[in-house]
């Protein structure tokens, strides 16, 4: 999503009507425990917030006087909205307007979770779990980082083409195989399994088979897909064994140091973002947008205003 400001209150100094911007879900305030650590993004002052309302705990929009919600402060299927300044980061206007409406999560979470979350080192093996925006994200983060081996795991064949296009080196479609993933990721790797494995379906049991997949003693699981369900079994002896399994939100991007970078690098085509945007809908016909996600072929769906 990317928009421009209509208004500002009073108290905004940083930004102003005209401006180019881009809402976030979490903010950056450069001063809490958060910001000032390395090692993470999730600022204490300006949360991910799940409330749906806006930091004060008010709604700011209604429709026909029925409260609405700011979801995850953004609420970006209307023509307005009413965000907190903090949540938001402006943008180069020569930029890409599709490109840049990829950012605010999906490709750059992947992007990210590999690069600052995991900071993958130049010549690791890499297996990445789901082959959508942050996916796909992850294998572009992988092949910028210098990994050697790219493996990309989906039971959709046509998404071999595009994480081919991103940098993948090898894939894996479970489907063709009486195999489990994680074998199947170790007979790539010469049986040792892959430093990183970023798991990004959210479905809960492939933790078990990202953390199978990773090296013994030093492998990495790092989980940024979000589903449904919460909870699952977890397989200890991966843990037992060296392994570490972690998470992430929003890549582990900090939204004003770090997403600009990354705008940066569409904008200089050092990433290339054109393969993402396989669908356009009108925001009249938005519900039309959740079916094109269905289709095998659909990455992301460009809603036009
Ligand atoms: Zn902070």
């Amino acid at each position: 999503m990317q928009s421009v400001i209509e208004s500002v209150g009073e108290e905004v100094t940083d930004l102003k009507e005209g401006d180019l911007v881009i809402p976030t879900y979490i903010g950056e305030c450069y001063e809490c425990e958060n910001c000032i650590s390395e090692k993470t993004n999730l600022c204490l002052k300006y949360p991910v917030p799940l409330s749906g309302l806006m930091p004060d705990e008010t709604s700011r929009m209604s429709v026909r006087g029925q409260k609405l919600y700011h979801a995850f402060t953004c609420s970006t299927w209307s023509e307005y909205m009413v965000v907190d300044a903090n949540y938001v980061v402006k943008l180069d206007p020569t930029i890409s307007l599709p490109h840049a409406s990829f950012l605010s999560c999906g490709f750059s979470t992947g992007f990210g979770a590999v690069w600052k979350d995991a900071k993958v080192e130049r010549g690791s093996t890499v297996a990445v779990l789901g082959l959508g925006a942050v996916g796909l994200g992850a294998i572009q983060g992988a092949r910028v980082q210098g990994a050697a081996k790219i493996i990309g795991i989906d039971i959709n064949e046509k998404k071999k083409t595009k994480g081919t296009a991103f940098g993948m080196t090898d894939f894996i479609n479970p489907n063709d195989y009486d195999k489990s993933i994680f074998e199947l990721i170790k007979e790539l790797t010469g049986g040792l399994g892959v430093d990183y494995c970023f798991e990004c379906t959210g479905v809960p049991p492939l933790i078990n088979e990202a953390l199978q997949a990773t090296k013994m003693g030093k492998g990495q699981t790092i989980l940024i897909g979000a589903g449904i369900d919460h909870t699952v079994q977890v397989n200890l002896l991966s843990l037992l064994f060296g392994g570490t399994l972690k998470g992430c939100i929003f890549g582990g991007l900090k939204s004003k140091t770090d997403l600009p970078i990354i705008i940066d690098k569409c904008k200089n085509k050092e990433i290339q973002l054109d393969e993402l945007l396989t669908h356009e809908v009108l925001v009249k016909d938005i519900d039309k947008a959740f079916e094109k996600l269905k289709q095998p072929d659909c990455v992301k769906v460009l809603i036009k205003f």
